[in-house]
C-alpha cells in the first residue's frame, strides 16, 4: 500500500482567535492542492483549532473526568468537531478529492491519554477501496480518567505506523521546526533536519501561542517520534504557504523540517 498521512493542524484549517471560525481561503487551496496532486493512497487527519479546542479547555477535558458539569462539554466538543470535519469533507468533495468522513472517535479508546488497541481495517478499506478517509482530533472515553482528547497528531502518528504508511506530513501555520518559537522570537532559525536523538538540551521548542491544550510544536515532535522510529518518513511543513503541500504529496523538495532518528 503506497500510503501517506497528512495531518492538517487546527492553524491551517481554522483562524485559532476567532472561536468557530474556519480558514476557507486556506481549505479551498489545500482541496485543490490535493486534487491536482492525486495519484497515491491518502488519509487526513485534522486538528480542532478554533472549533475544537476551546470548548475542550473551557470544560477541562484533556485531563480526565473530575465533574459531572464537563459532560456536556465533552458532547459539545465532539459536535464542534464534527461541524469542523463536515466543512471541510464538503470542500474536498466539491474540489473533486473522494474524501470520506471516518469517525474514528466512536471507536477509539485511550489509555491514560495513549491509544491503545485499535483496529484501522475500516480506514484500510476505504483507501483500498479509493476513498481519502479524513479523521480528527476530538474527545474520546479513557479507560483511567474517563475521558480525554485525541489530538490529531497523535492519531495521525498512530495511523503511520499502523498502515505502514511511506510518509507522514505535518502541515502547520509555520516552515517546521524552529531553534525557538518563530512567532516569539525573531533570530529563530528553521531546523531542516532534526534529528530526535540530538533534540534534547539542543532545541527549545516550546509550547504554542494560542488556546492548544495539546502541546503546540513540543507535542507534535513528541508524537512522531514513535512514526520516526518505526521508519516513516515524517515532515513538518508549512501548509498556509501556496503549493507546499503540493509539491511535498508530489515528492517534490519544499523548505520543511524533516525528523530522522
Ligand atoms: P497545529 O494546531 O496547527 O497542529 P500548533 O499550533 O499546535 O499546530 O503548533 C504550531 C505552533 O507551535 C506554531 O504556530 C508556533 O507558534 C509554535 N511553536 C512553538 N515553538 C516552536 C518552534 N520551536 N518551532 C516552530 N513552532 C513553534
Amino acid at each position: 500500500l503506497n500510503l501517506e498521512i497528512l495531518k492538517l493542524g487546527g492553524s491551517v484549517v481554522t483562524n485559532k482567535n476567532q472561536p468557530m471560525s474556519m480558514n476557507t481561503a486556506a481549505i479551498n487551496r489545500i482541496a485543490s492542492e490535493i486534487a491536482t496532486a492525486g495519484g497515491r493512497g491518502l488519509v487526513i487527519v485534522h486538528g480542532g483549532g478554533s472549533y475544537g479546542h476551546p470548548l475542550a479547555k473551557e470544560y477541562e477535558i484533556s485531563n480526565g473526568y473530575h465533574s459531572d458539569l464537563q459532560l456536556p462539554g465533552f458532547s459539545k466538543t465532539r459536535q464542534a468537531m464534527i461541524q469542523l470535519n463536515s466543512i471541510l469533507v464538503n470542500t474536498l468533495l466539491d474540489a473533486h478529492v473522494p474524501a470520506v468522513s471516518v469517525n474514528h472517535s466512536s471507536f477509539i479508546i485511550t489509555n491514560n491519554k495513549k491509544i491503545g488497541e485499535v483496529d484501522f481495517k475500516i480506514v484500510e478499506l476505504y483507501i483500498k477501496a479509493g476513498m481519502v478517509p479524513v479523521l480528527y482530533g476530538d474527545a474520546v472515553l479513557d479507560t483511567e480518567i474517563k475521558f480525554t482528547i485525541l489530538s490529531g497528531d497523535q492519531l495521525a502518528a498512530r495511523l503511520a505506523i499502523d498502515l505502514k504508511a511511506q510518509r507522514l506530513i505535518y502541515g502547520v501555520d509555520v516552515d517546521g521546526v524552529y531553534t525557538a518559537n518563530p512567532k516569539l522570537t525573531s533570530n529563530a532559525r528553521l531546523i531542516e533536519d532534526l534529528s530526535l536523538s540530538h533534540m534534547k538540551g539542543m532545541v527549545k521548542i516550546g509550547e504554542a501561542l494560542s488556546t492548544d491544550v495539546t502541546g503546540g510544536m513540543l507535542g507534535k515532535v513528541q508524537e512522531a517520534t514513535s512514526a520516526v522510529e518505526a521508519g516513516v518518513n515524517v515532515l513538518i511543513l508549512n501548509a498556509l504557504k501556496s503549493d507546499y503541500i503540493y509539491n511535498a504529496l508530489r515528492g517534490e523538495s519544499v523548505v520543511c523540517t524533516r525528523l530522522r532518528r
